[in-house]
């Protein structure tokens, strides 16, 4: 469908590369518009341009800060080949077609890496660039436009499998790529004004989203914040309908996230699920017959956490899990849907928060995690690794039952929701102890144990319900110790990952003490 580039505007500071780009290009026969800098690299390596001051018919002026704001730029950049009034505009106004924008920006954050002054991070601030860029990105239907030298190659590529134009699929993802660009620019400066001015409140820094919500503060009184949406509509917190109650804290927000996600594991097509959450980690998590069993097993694994607890279910709550929610006190629920019956248990709780979301979302969905330190951000994959039986490996002589097994797949969905180092306990598809966010694994180990112990004591069970259950570990047992005092605790079969220096260590004490263990070749960490 797109013609073959014919036109390319090159404006570059980083000048990496783009003597072969440009030679390259006029190799295919793309005539080279350029700026002052960019065009001069380029003439001194014997190639034929054509100033962008001569397409204006004005010269760069004012220390370069006005280059290519220009009609005859922004036309060529914007207008529709195919629309007859652009078309019959670009003839009147002796407006040609560019059909390649090459640009990199002024080195802002460079100059304010090197510490400059502030007059000259000000100059630092490219203007033309960035109009140019959002341009030929809106206009990505018949124009392609590169930011990143790291794409020349790309480019070329994708125009000789094209007989000298780009295919639309490419020139969409470049778009998306040149406005990350622009975004991440604007927010460059932004963060080093918000620096240089000496207030940087949350309401007005640059976050990529749009502000939902100023809370009274953050996760102390003392901090304040506020709530991005980044615009997903993924069935979550940022999406859910607020039903009643006060606004939600952002301590709120972030455990209502985590309970929500950790419940979206369990299919609802396998039978109602519940998660109840404190401080980002589940104290309880259950299946049950109903929905309102579910709870009642998953508040049976730590009632005394549970208290001031936020729940997420995997189905639409309904009147008789409502009830048996307001016997306590409870920050938010969070379900799909809510009927009018549980509606009407909850109306009489004015403190409790009601979301509805609409469905659940796709654990398995692709995502990015970001996380500030001082001085950046660290990016990556959300963690959606997912095993089945299939990947477990049986290291021990004795395999677990089907019952273990069940149980054991349970305890790993789980863990993956606990902070590290994570262990859970497992009986009957309900956890019966947790233990989160330890620097020792034999702690988690033996602090999930006792609270099962402590449950056991408020339940008036003889023994705790460890004894039977299964035991799942988020990282390898580095040692025999964790596992044996899971054993200990009455465990009966084990989940990890595997892969330490000492497995056949833990495998011959897991064999000795007749606990089936099988590898998931997976880690876990959540911190
Ligand atoms: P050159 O080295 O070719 O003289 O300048 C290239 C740089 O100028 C590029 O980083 C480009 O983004 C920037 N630029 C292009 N047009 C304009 C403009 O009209 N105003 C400003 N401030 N910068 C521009």
């Amino acid at each position: 469908d797109a013609r073959p580039i014919r036109r390319a505007l090159l404006s570059v500071s980083d000048k990496e590369g783009l003597v072969d780009l440009g030679r390259a290009l006029a190799a295919r026969g793309v005539e080279l518009l350029s700026t002052g800098g960019t065009a001069h690299s380029l003439r001194q390596a014997g190639l034929e341009v054509v100033d962008v001051a001569e397409v204006t018919g004005f010269p760069e002026m004012m220390d370069g800060r006005v280059k290519t704001l220009h009609p005859k730029v922004h036309g060529g950049l914007l207008a529709l080949r195919d629309n007859d009034e652009h078309v019959a505009a670009m003839t009147e106004h002796g407006i040609v077609e560019i059909d390649l924008l090459v640009v990199n920006l002024y080195p802002f954050e460079a100059t304010v890496a090197k510490g400059a002054d502030y007059e000259t991070c000000i100059e630092n601030i490219d203007i033309g660039g960035p109009a140019m860029i959002r341009a030929a990105a809106k206009n990505h239907a018949y124009v392609t436009v590169v930011v990143d030298v790291e794409d020349y190659e790309k480019l070329l590529g994708d125009m000789d499998q094209h007989d000298g134009a780009t295919c639309p699929k490419f020139r969409k993802k470049l778009a998306q790529i040149a406005y990350a660009r622009t975004a991440a620019y604007d927010a460059a400066v932004s963060t080093w004004m918000a620096q240089v001015i000496g207030v940087d409140t949350p309401r007005r820094r640059a976050v990529a989203g749009t502000l939902a919500q100023t809370m009274r503060y953050g996760e102390n009184p003392h901090q304040k914040a506020a709530f991005y949406r980044d615009g997903s509509s993924r069935p979550g917190v940022a999406t859910a309908v607020q039903h009643q109650g006060k606004e939600l804290s952002y301590n709120n927000i972030n455990d209502t996230d985590a309970a929500f996600e950790l419940v979206a594991e369990f299919d609802p097509a396998d039978g109602p699920a519940c998660a109840i959450i404190k401080h980002a980690n589940p104290c309880g998590v259950a299946r049950g017959a109903t929905l309102a069993e579910a709870y009642s097993r998953a508040f049976d694994c730590d009632r005394t956490s549970a208290f001031g607890g936020i729940i997420a279910l995997n189905q639409p709550l309904d009147g008789p899990t409502a009830e048996k929610i307001a016997e306590i006190f409870t920050e938010v629920v969070i379900a799909p849907d809510a009927d009018e019956a549980a509606k009407r248990v909850f109306e009489a709780k004015k403190n409790l928060r009601l979301l509805t979301t609409g469905g659940l979302p796709d654990p398995l969905a692709a995502a990015t995690t970001i996380r500030q330190v001082s001085g950046g951000y660290l990016v990556q994959d959300k963690d959606n690794g997912h095993i089945t039986a299939e990947d477990l490996k049986v290291v021990t002589k004795r395999a677990p039952t089907e019952a273990e097994l069940r149980d054991l797949l349970f305890a790993w969905k789980v863990a993956k929701h606990v902070k590290s180092n994570a262990i859970v306990y497992v009986k009957d598809a309900a956890t019966v102890g947790v233990g989160a966010g330890q620097m020792s694994r034999v702690d988690s180990t033996r602090i999930a144990a006792r609270k099962s112990h402590d449950m056991a004591e408020v339940l008036g069970l003889s023994a705790p319900l460890t004894q039977g259950s299964v035991v799942a570990s988020d990282a390898f047992f580095p040692f025999p110790d964790g596992l044996l005092t899971a054993a200990e605790a009455g465990a009966t079969a084990v989940i990890q990952p595997g892969g330490s220096m000492r497995d056949d260590k833990v495998i011959a004490a897991a064999d000795e003490a007749g606990i089936a263990m099988v590898f998931s070749g997976m880690r876990h960490f959540r911190h």
